[in-house]
C-alpha cells in the first residue's frame, strides 16, 4: 500500500506507526484469508484475530474500557479503516461495525455502561451492531416508528430495524427508538438491546453482493431495563448524529482504501498487459486514465483527513464528514469502474480483485446517509452561514 500520504500534517508518528505495523500484520494474516462461504463465521473469526492483535482497541474510546486513547482518535479509525480494506473488505467491515456498534457507548455511555460493554468489543469477544434505519425510515431516520415505552424500570420495545449490519451475530445492539417526548427527530431516545433478550428475533437475514452478516430485526414488547439507556431521554438522534460524524468519515476511509487497491491493481495490469506490439501503460489513454484515478484518490484523501484531524481538534465536522464522504465513496466507485476497465475481461470474472471491490464499493454510496443526503447535508450548512 503507498504510504505518501502519511508525511501529511494531519497525523502524528503514532499514526505513521499504527499503519506501518498493520500494513505488516494484514499482509501476513489477510492477503491470503479469501472469502469464506460462511460469512457469519468469517466475520467472527476476523474479529476475534482483530481484537488479539489489539486493533480494536482503537476502536473504543477510554483506556480503563480497553481503548489506546480516552477519547475516539478519528485519524487511528480512519487510517486503520484504510489499511484494512486495501486488503480485505469483510476486516475492514469487522472492525468498522466493533466501532460504529460501540460508538454510542464510547460517545455517550455512563462509566457503568462503558466498563460493562467496551472491555469485550475492544478484546473482539463481543460483537456490537448499530440499529437506526428501519423499512419506512432510511435516509429519513426522523419518521421512525420503532417504539420504547416506559414502563417501570424497563423501556417496551415493539417495531421493526432492518439494514443491521452484524445483524443475526451481534451480541448487542445500540438501538434508536421513538419515546414520543417531541415529534420527529426530538422524540428519540438510545438504547442497549442485548440478543437473546425476549421479544428480540432476527426477523430477516438479507444477502447483499459483496455479503456481510445483516439483517431486519423484530421487537415485541421487548423490557429493556432503563440502565440500559444511552443518555438522557429524547437524546437519541444527538448521539446518532455524533456517533456518524465519527464513522461517516471513517467510511470515507474504507473508500479510499479500495480505491487505492484498485489504483495499485490497474498500474500492475497496464505495465503487464502486451497489446499492439507494445504495452497497455505505453497509451497517453492509459496514462490519462491512470491520472485521474491518482487525482480523484488524493483529493478524497486531503478531504477525509482534514475531517479526521479538525474532529480530533475538538471541531463540530458535520460538513466536513459530509464532504469527505460524498467524495470519497463517488470517487472510488468511478476509480475501482476504471481499473475494471483496464483490465478488459479478467476485470469481471468472480475472485478477480477489481472484481471484488467492483461489489465492495457500491452500498458505502447508499449506507450512513446516501450522497444525496450528504449534499442537503453540505447545502444546508453553507446557506445557514451565509
Ligand atoms: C450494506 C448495507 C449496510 C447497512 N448497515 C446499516 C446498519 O448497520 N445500521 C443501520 O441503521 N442502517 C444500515 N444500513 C441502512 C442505510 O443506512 C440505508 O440503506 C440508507 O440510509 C438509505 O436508506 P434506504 O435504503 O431506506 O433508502 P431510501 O431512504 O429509500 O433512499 C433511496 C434513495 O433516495 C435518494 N435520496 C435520499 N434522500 C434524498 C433526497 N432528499 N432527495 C433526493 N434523493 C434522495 C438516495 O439516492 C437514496 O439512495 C445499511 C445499508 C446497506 C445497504
Amino acid at each position: 500500500m503507498q504510504r505518501d500520504h502519511l508525511a501529511w500534517p494531519f497525523f502524528d508518528d503514532r499514526h505513521r506507526e499504527l499503519v506501518a505495523h498493520l500494513g505488516v500484520w494484514s499482509a501476513q494474516h489477510l492477503a491470503h484469508a479469501g472469502h469464506d462461504t460462511d460469512v457469519d463465521a468469517q466475520c467472527r473469526s476476523l474479529v476475534r484475530d482483530l481484537g488479539a492483535a489489539g486493533w480494536l482497541r482503537h476502536a473504543v474510546a477510554g483506556t480503563a474500557y480497553g481503548g489506546t486513547t480516552e477519547t475516539i482518535d478519528t485519524r487511528a479509525i480512519c487510517l486503520l479503516r484504510e489499511t484494512l480494506a486495501w486488503h480485505h473488505g469483510l476486516a475492514d467491515f469487522a472492525f468498522a461495525m466493533q466501532g460504529l456498534g460501540s460508538g454510542a457507548i464510547s460517545l455517550a455511555g455512563t462509566d457503568a455502561q462503558r466498563a460493562r460493554w467496551l472491555p469485550r468489543v475492544a478484546e473482539g469477544s463481543a460483537l456490537a451492531a448499530f440499529a437506526l434505519s428501519e423499512p419506512e425510515a432510511g435516509s429519513d431516520v426522523a419518521a421512525m416508528r420503532c417504539a420504547a415505552r416506559d414502563d417501570g424500570d424497563a423501556y417496551v420495545i415493539d417495531g421493526e430495524k432492518t439494514w443491521i449490519s452484524n445483524g443475526g451475530i451481534a451480541d448487542f445492539y445500540v438501538l434508536f427508538a421513538r419515546t414520543g417526548e417531541s415529534p420527529g427527530a426530538r422524540g428519540i431516545s438510545a438504547f442497549v438491546v442485548e440478543a437473546g433478550t425476549p421479544g428480540f428475533e432476527i426477523a430477516e437475514r438479507i444477502d447483499v453482493i459483496a455479503p456481510h452478516p445483516l439483517a431486519r430485526l423484530r421487537f415485541s414488547g421487548c423490557r429493556v431495563p432503563k440502565a440500559n439507556r444511552l443518555g438522557e431521554p429524547a437524546e437519541g438522534f444527538k448521539i446518532a448524529m455524533r456517533t456518524l460524524d465519527v464513522f461517516r468519515t471513517s467510511v470515507a476511509a474504507a473508500a479510499l482504501g479500495f480505491g487505492r487497491r484498485a489504483l495499485h491493481e490497474g498500474l500492475a495490469r497496464a505495465k503487464a498487459r502486451p497489446m499492439f506490439g507494445q504495452r497497455l501503460a505505453d497509451f497517453q489513454l492509459t496514462q490519462a486514465r491512470l491520472a485521474q484515478m491518482a487525482t480523484t484518490i488524493d483529493s478524497a484523501a486531503l478531504l477525509t483527513y482534514r475531517a479526521a484531524w479538525l474532529r480530533d481538534q475538538g471541531r463540530t465536522v458535520t460538513r466536513e464528514a459530509a464532504m469527505a464522504k460524498m467524495a470519497a465513496t463517488e470517487g472510488a466507485q468511478q476509480v475501482i469502474d476504471a481499473a475494471v476497465q483496464l483490465w478488459g475481461g479478467a476485470g469481471v470474472v468472480h475472485g478477480n480483485v477489481v472484481e471484488s471491490l467492483y461489489r465492495e464499493i457500491r452500498a458505502l454510496r447508499i449506507y450512513e446517509g446516501a450522497t444525496e443526503v450528504q449534499q442537503l447535508i453540505i447545502g444546508r450548512d453553507l446557506l445557514k452561514e451565509a
